[in-house]
């Protein structure tokens, strides 16, 4: 049923963009100009927009099964997240990159499902296997290979969903000209988790690749 979402946007016309035709009209005239992009899940309970409050023109996301940015591999792919990247750093200049991660992501859950079954040699079978997740989610595989399966779902699940987050801002310092902005001081890289259960936000400090509460 698509019926709410017109009604959706119809409470959107008649509410928001009626009251806010002087910011529309300027947002279209000037163009975006976000300085936060924003890689996030498509899990449909991570809305950022919602999470942060903000408004049209804010943010520049790109959403993808599990958060991840996968590494610099200039050829003839189709590598939507990295050319997503590419124009918010070289045409947006954004000053930060955030990676959103969050609690209970289906993605990393998969992820952990197949590491597992690989470490205890239990061969996914032929009829589970996905077209193209799998191998997407490979890009985080390094991260989460070692872990402790035996404690999977349990903690294991989280700790796997942050160290995804951290193979994903190594993956972004891997785009030689995000790494000199780095350097530079020119941009800035987080990495954040979003704890649904407690609807808490943790922040990775890149010194010890720990995260820390932000909020509360
Ligand atoms: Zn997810």
């Amino acid at each position: 049923m698509v019926k709410p979402l017109i009604n959706g946007f119809k409470h959107f016309r008649d509410n928001y963009f009626s009251k806010e035709r002087v910011f529309f009209k300027t947002l279209l005239e000037r163009g975006q100009k976000p300085k936060i992009m924003i890689i996030s899940c498509s899990d449909s309970r991570v809305d950022p927009a919602i999470l942060f409050g903000t408004k049209p023109g804010e943010l520049f996301i790109v959403r993808n099964v599990a958060n991840l940015v996968p590494p610099y591999e200039p050829d003839e792919g189709y590598h939507g997240v990295s050319a997503g990247i590419e124009f918010a750093v070289k045409d947006l200049k954004v000053d930060h990159i955030i990676v959103l991660g969050h609690a209970f992501c289906g993605g990393i859950s998969e992820l952990c499902k197949n590491c597992k079954d690989e470490k205890f040699g239990l061969d996914n079978k032929i009829s589970n296997k996905r077209e193209f997740l799998d191998s997407w989610l490979q890009i985080s595989k390094k991260s989460v290979i070692d872990l402790d399966f035996d404690n999977w779902p349990g903690p294991t699940q989280h700790i796997a969903e942050k160290n995804s987050i951290i193979n994903s801002i190594n993956n972004l310092k891997s785009f030689p000209w995000i790494s000199d902005l780095v350097s530079d001081n020119k941009i800035k890289l987080h990495g954040w988790w979003f704890d649904m259960e407690n609807s808490s936000l943790w922040d990775l400090k890149h010194k010890d690749n720990k995260f820390v509460r932000l909020v509360p």
